[in-house]
This record gives C-alpha cells, structure tokens and sequence, in this order.
C-alpha cells in the first residue's frame, strides 16, 4: 500500500510521508516542505492524509454545530476581495447591540450549537473596550465558553481582560512572540504584556504591505512557510511590497531579508 502510495514522488516527499504514516514526528522543516507540495507529491500528500485519516477513525464522520455571529459589517480596511464589509453610512450597515448578540448566541445554543465564532469588521469606533463589553456578557452567560479573538491591536488588551487565547495571523511568523505574550498575560504581567504587545504592533505593519492576505503569504513564504501565493483573485505581494515585508522581518529579528525576491 505504501510502496504504491509513494510511487512517482520524490525522494524528500517520500521519506516525510512515510515517517508521518510511521507516527513518528514531523521536524519543521518536513511540515513546510509538504506546504510546497505539488503534483504528484501534492497528490501522494493527500493520499497519506486521507490513510492516516481512516486508520485513526475509519468512515466515521464527526463534526461540531457551529454558528458564526457577526456583531458588525461596517470595516475601515478594505480588503479588495471582501464582499462582506460596509461603510458605516451604507443602508444594509450594521452594528449589532449586545442583547442581539446574546439573543443570537442563545437561539444557537438551543439549535445545539457547541461552538460560537464571534466575527466582524474592523470597525473604525471600536477598540478593545467592546470587546472586553462582548466577553464579559458571554462568560457571564457561559463561563465555560472559550474566546478567542484574532486582531493583532487588541492581542495583549483581550488576554489580560480574560480572553482565552489568541488566533491572530501574525503568530504563523513569530509563534514564540504570541506564546509570550499568553503566558504574561496568564501572569497578570501588565507591563511584559505592554512591551510584548510593541513587538505584536511592529511586526503587524506587515498587513498594511497590499491586501493583507497577499501581504502575510509573502512573508510566510520568506520564512519557508508556503509558495506566498494567495488564492485568487488575490494577486501576490509585488516586488516593492516584499522588499518591505522583508525590512520589517528582518526589523522583527527574524532574519528573512534573504527570502525577499523569493516568493513569486
Ligand atoms: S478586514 Fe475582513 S471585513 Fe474588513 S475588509 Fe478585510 S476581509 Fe472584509
């Protein structure tokens, strides 16, 4: 099975796949080369995964009740692929009071919702103060529920105002950065939170690079992560945005300059 799996792939590809099929653990390197995988390695890779997927569960099917409740779509950041975001004078604009929010959360905990994702735009009045209003109003509802929020600002404001966690885009470019920065705030410590949050701030100005998706593939891409091609109809970062993005990781310690002209 595996001899036929493997066959046409290359060697480098190969070996990886057999090791994970083998359980033994993926270095780094080994996970971002399967990133790059493509043609016959890419399709050996989905195979794999689909091997390793019925050995652990056979035809199982599990999933989980979920529901996406968005607070606002009004959004300063203009995303050229977004067809979700308003301008705050839009008629179809809105920004939901909390009471809607819980009421939304309430009728999807009672359709057996498990899983609540709160989402919305980058409105231009908000700051972590809503969302401190937003956390506090579902734990006291729902103190087991686990919050997690994703914009790089507000990274160290929500974890020491009791957020859980963080899943902010950076943190493929600097993990240890965000482990940091969660431990101090499990801490309580304010001020390694304050300078943590400095670095979170400077390295974030990657996003302001062209599209913010195109932008943090680049720079993914300079750190071996990925090809830095964005799905369309995102284009990739152009060169003067990866000189850029190259600048600020090299700023951030993380020494990618050398990747710059690499990611196409
Ligand atoms: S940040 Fe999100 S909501 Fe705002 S424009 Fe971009 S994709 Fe749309």
């Amino acid at each position: 099975m595996l001899d036929r799996l493997l066959t046409g792939v290359s060697p480098e590809i190969g070996r990886i796949l057999e090791a994970a099929l083998d359980k033994r653990e993926l270095t780094v390197r080994d996970a971002s080369l399967l990133l790059s995988a493509e043609g016959a390695d890419f399709f050996a890779l989905l195979r794999a995964a689909d091997l390793a997927r019925s050995e652990d569960n056979g035809d199982d099917v599990s999933f989980v009740v979920t529901r996406n409740i968005n607070f606002t779509n009004v959004c300063y950041v203009g995303c050229t692929f977004c067809g979700f975001a308003r301008h705050r004078d839009e008629a179809d604009a809105y920004d939901h009071p909390l009471e809607v929010l819980l009421e939304k959360a309430r009728d999807a905990v009672a359709r057996g919702a498990t899983e609540l994702c709160i989402q919305g735009g980058i409105h231009p009045n908000k700051d972590h103060h809503h969302y401190r209003d937003i956390l506090l109003a579902i734990k006291r509802e729902r103190a087991h529920f686990r919050i997690l929020q994703g914009h790089e600002a507000l990274a160290a404001a929500s974890l020491l105002q009791g957020g859980d966690g963080m899943v902010p885009g950076m943190a493929n470019l600097a993990p240890a950065l965000f482990v940091s920065l969660q431990a101090a705030a499990d801490r309580g410590a304010a001020a390694e939170c304050a300078r943590l949050q400095q670095q979170v701030t400077a390295i974030a100005r990657i996003y302001q690079q062209g599209p913010w998706l195109s932008a943090l593939k680049a720079a993914c891409a300079m750190l071996g992560l990925g090809n830095g091609r964005p799905a369309p109809p995102l284009a990739p970062a152009v060169p003067a945005a990866r000189e850029a993005i190259a600048a600020l990781l090299d700023e951030a310690g993380l020494g990618a300059a050398v990747g710059a002209t690499h990611c196409r």
